[in-house]
């Protein structure tokens, strides 16, 4: 007998079944209770959270000889010949093989026949930001009017690509993430309808690791089972097939950072490395422990909430006693900010040695987030009688910090109106760039330079010049000349003017009344 992944086989086929998205369910069941179906849907969301089963199960129902409450039979021909996927009436396209414009015109011949049974033709087209500029036209056009038995259900993932003409002839509908305690559910329930014993925690963990995500976690569970094939899953065995790191690494490796002690450090980052463990999923794992860490150190009753053995919970209390809120917060920004370095590069080791270093060594930036690092543990070095020599380095950097009285930069006269879009567009903007220059950009203010110039100024040495290079100063007109259809000069520069930012540069961003209800959605 050939093998059924979990997702397929236990993938739901009534509304009832799909975990996690109740808003957009009970939204659809009403729409068909009343008759008031749309011909235009679009599902964006994350992947693995139900678009294209809920795009399916919406499909039947629409077809169905005699619903239930909004929700197909199951049993009626109709019904039946959708779920065997030998109804004409459902048409599944995916977008990333079919992208052209033919395959698009070739759908605008064939929504002018009527169905030959049923009552709607629903075109289902998956990865729907995949389609090229002239597909998307050729597309608008059967959405401006399409014939009364036609629906069109776009999927994505990446909504902010799709242009703004299509996204306002279609009802939308985000897909939320899962929670882990509805995935977690979900797993339990068919590990059982399985027949296989498993660990609540381990269960939780593989929730966990699926990152919202309904498909990957039954994926990750897939591979847990297939490895002990047979025997009761444990979380020992999870985080061995996941090659996942337990709690206790973590905790060391933080014990060694706050002590400042580099060597351990990186021969414990050694050890990670030889057991063959994923650099970049150990670094969102350290992210997580961290933030459980400021749990912890919010409140006395987060257990129920943290879900860890009580010798793990012991360890995080001990070090919450160890570490000052503001370090913590400054680690958990850092991190967050690698997890999405690393996810762009090919020398994860050495980012997160340098990361590494820099934690244990604050004392070699100058931020602020790095001084009130430096302040605790000069503070903890008087607590503990230890005398503290103030070097010049620690004073000159004080001094940097110090208050300075607030002085507003002179409004510009007119703001050119090239400018003016590129700031209104600003996110949309920035979701087009590659890995590494959006995330330079996020440390960059936009302000004006000359008549003309968009200015992109950032405190940030590191990000002046990696933006400033010709290659990626070129992808940045590029995208943005893309987005708005008009070249813009623009002009990267480090501020150098030793005052902050918003004294010495003004900031389009809040010049501009920038639209961010509709951007943000973008
Ligand atoms: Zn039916």
């Amino acid at each position: 007998m050939s093998y059924t992944a979990l997702y397929r086989k236990f993938r739901p086929l009534e509304f009832e079944d799909v975990k996690g998205q109740d808003h957009i369910v009970t939204t659809l069941k009403n729409q068909i209770k009343y008759d008031r179906i749309g011909h235009a849907y679009l599902f964006c969301g994350t992947r693995g959270t139900g678009k294209t089963t809920i795009a399916k199960i919406f499909a039947k129902a629409v077809n169905c000889e005699h619903p239930v409450d909004g929700s197909p039979c199951g049993t009626c021909p109709t019904c039946k010949a959708i779920a065997a996927g030998t109804s004409m009436n459902v048409i599944e396209i995916d977008a990333a093989s079919n992208n052209g414009v033919d395959n698009i015109r070739e759908i605008r011949e064939e929504v002018a026949y009527r169905p030959t049974e049923g009552k709607y033709k629903v075109y289902i087209i998956d990865e729907v930001h995949m389609l090229s500029t002239g597909a998307f036209n050729a597309l608008l056009k059967t959405l401006e009017e399409p014939p009364e038995y036609v629906i069109f259900i776009l999927a994505t993932t990446e909504v902010h690509k799709i242009p703004i003409t299509i996204l306002s002839r279609c009802q939308r509908y985000d897909f939320h993430r899962i929670s882990i305690d509805t995935i977690a559910a979900r797993l339990s329930e068919i590990l059982k309808e399985e027949g296989i014993e498993a660990e609540e925690k381990a269960i939780r963990y593989v929730a966990k690791a699926g990152d919202g995500s309904m498909r990957d976690s039954l994926s990750l569970l897939d591979q847990c089972i297939a490895f002990y094939l047979g025997e009761k899953l444990t979380y020992d065995k999870v985080l061995e097939v996941l090659g996942a790191v337990d709690t206790e690494v973590f905790s060391g490796m933080l014990r060694e950072i706050l002590a400042g002690n580099v060597k351990n450090a990186i021969s414990r980052l050694e050890q990670i490395v030889t057991e063959g463990k994923e650099l970049g999923q150990f670094v969102n794992e350290f992210a997580w422990y961290l933030r459980n860490l400021l749990l912890v150190k919010s409140s006395d009753d987060m257990e129920d909430v943290l879900d860890m053995s009580s010798e793990n919970l012991a360890l995080l209390k001990e070090e919450a006693q160890m570490i000052e809120t503001e370090v913590l917060l400054r680690y958990i920004r850092i991190f967050s900010e690698l997890s999405n370095q690393m996810k762009y590069s090919s020398q994860k080791r050495i980012l997160l040695e340098i990361t590494i270093i820099k934690l244990c060594k604050p004392e070699m930036e100058s931020t602020k987030d790095a001084l009130v690092n430096r302040i605790a543990n000069l503070e903890q070095k008087v607590e503990e009688g230890v005398s503290v020599a103030v070097t010049a380095t620690t004073t000159q950097n004080m001094q940097v910090e110090k208050p300075i009285p607030a002085k507003r930069p002179e409004l510009p006269k007119a703001i050119p109106e090239e400018v003016e879009q590129v700031v209104r567009n600003w996110k949309a903007i920035m979701q087009d760039m590659s890995g590494l220059i959006r995330g330079y950009l996020r440390l960059v203010t936009l302000s004006l330079g000359g008549e003309n110039v968009l200015l992109l100024v950032t405190d940030d040495p590191v990000a002046a010049d990696f933006l400033n290079t010709p290659e990626h100063k070129k992808e940045i007109s590029d995208v943005i000349a893309e987005r708005i259809e008009k070249e813009v000069e623009i002009q990267i520069q480090r501020n150098e003017t030793n005052r902050p930012i918003e004294e010495s540069y003004v900031d389009l961003s809040k010049v501009i009344n920038m639209d961010i209800e509709v951007e943000e959605d973008l």
